[in-house]
């Protein structure tokens, strides 16, 4: 298994080993030579932090031997990471892109789960395709079910223990949720089917590990199945023997035959879905933006919350934590980079690109920063009913003068030019 706590390591050890052999060399050379190649001061180098703050370059930081161009290209941090990341916080990505793709006539899956996230214990992610007619086969888990629609259109179903259910057209930017247990449907629609992402509120969740309708019939002796059903035992024998999981069907009649077919047993009253892509912004601010979905304004989203932050280029999510739940995001589009900083001083800094996962672990304060040119937009996700974050700069903004300036070693007149209330997201500074 790839990790970015595994490439570390390697990375680690790779420099330890590289460096001795650049000691050696500059050993041979002679003195002359290790003082103007700056060896002679690196014992202390840096040890004050001095040299970094200065912003120049180690001396021992060239790497003569074998390199991963491409990977090195797309995390720069993580191989050279900025001099105020120490030790050891654990893993905080990984990407789609390197997770294995089931294929299937009608689709492909493929997920980031506690498995391949070792941190992430709240939440594992699915992506899903599904051409058009093709359905994930009826079924059931353990885990509550949050998703968004990437590309395409499908429809969704889902019934509750009362017998009633609820159905829907969805497009890109749009939700559903379906809470642990309650049987539901996906069928990708034309003209192209669908694509989305599925976070669920077990880390350890497997795709593969779902009630089907298929092996619940399958499983059970055709003695059983006809008193339940009245269907013939050759009925039984024309049933699906193992899974369909994901396959081609024919396209669905339109919405409102199906919600017409179902008359009285249509559920409205709960909605399963949710307009996220066209809601208007929770906060808006000249450095982008942020929407909020959790169940104060999803009542059904009992167990997940998400944000959808916007960050225009240059632009950052203010430094910030979560009180109540670690954070599991997804990256829809555009570069970034996040720092986390947890307890003992531990920090690390990461590179993220479209498709990528993040993870933040419970409390541990984070800021994330558009480095590209285009906009930057990616879902935080909470195993939480209520969103919620303390902002590094209203906390401050509310300490009195005393209490700041003992805190920060800062005249109250510089620290008082920070914001004074919580933006969420803030625009580039002219200077950056
Ligand atoms: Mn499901
Ligand atoms: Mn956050």
């Amino acid at each position: 298994m790839i990790t970015d706590t595994t490439l570390n390591q390697e990375d680690v050890s790779t420099k330890t080993e590289k460096a001795s052999s650049s000691v050696s060399r500059r050993m041979f050379v002679g003195a002359t030579a290790l003082a103007s190649a700056g060896f002679l001061g690196a014992s202390a180098w840096g040890q004050d932090r001095s040299e970094q703050k200065a912003g120049r370059t180690p001396p021992s930081s060239s790497d003569p031997g074998p390199e991963n161009q491409p990977l090195l290209k797309e995390n720069p941090d993580s191989n050279m990471p900025p001099f105020t990341d120490h030790g050891n916080p654990g893993p905080v990505w990984f990407s789609f892109d390197l997770a294995p793709k089931r294929m299937q006539g009608g689709g492909w899956t493929h997920q980031v789960t506690q498995r391949e996230l070792p941190s992430s214990k709240d939440i594992a992610g699915v992506n899903m395709r599904l051409t058009s007619g093709s359905f994930r086969e009826l079924h059931w888990h353990t885990a509550d079910e949050w998703a968004i629609m990437l590309t395409g259109k499908a429809r969704v179903s889902v019934m509750q223990p009362d017998g009633k259910m609820f159905i829907d057209d969805l497009g890109p930017g749009d939700l559903w949720y379906f809470p642990a247990g309650f049987p539901h449907s996906i069928q990708g629609l034309a003209d192209d089917g669908c694509e989305f992402l599925l976070v669920f509120d077990e880390g350890a969740f497997s795709e593969d590990d779902t009630f089907l309708l298929s092996e619940f019939l399958a499983h059970t002796s055709p003695e059983i199945v006809q008193k339940n059903t009245n269907w013939t035992r050759e009925a039984w024998d024309k049933l699906p023997a193992t899974e369909l999981y994901i396959f081609e069907a024919p396209l669905p009649d339109t919405l409102e035959a199906d919600r017409h077919f179902l008359g009285a047993n249509l559920e409205t009253k709960n909605k399963y879905t949710f307009r996220m892509g066209s809601m208007p912004a929770t906060t808006s601010t000249p450095g982008g933006e942020v929407r909020i979905v959790d169940s104060s304004n999803f009542p059904v989203s009992l167990n997940i919350a998400a944000a959808m932050v916007t960050l225009k280029p240059g632009a950052i999510r203010e430094m910030h934590w979560h009180p109540n739940v670690s954070e599991w995001q997804y990256w829809i589009k555009g570069t970034g980079r996040m720092t986390v900083v947890t307890t003992g001083a531990k920090a690390r800094t990461m590179d993220f690109n479209a498709n990528d996962v993040g993870f933040v672990p419970t409390m541990a304060g984070h800021s994330i920063e558009n480095t590209g040119t285009e906009d930057v937009v990616f879902l935080e996700m909470f195993k939480t009913g209520r969103y919620q974050d303390v902002s590094l700069n209203q906390w401050i903004a509310r300490m009195p003068d005393k209490m700041a300036e003992a805190h920060l070693k800062l005249a109250a007149s510089t620290i008082r030019m920070a914001p004074q209330s919580k933006e969420l997201v803030i625009k580039a500074s002219p200077t950056s």
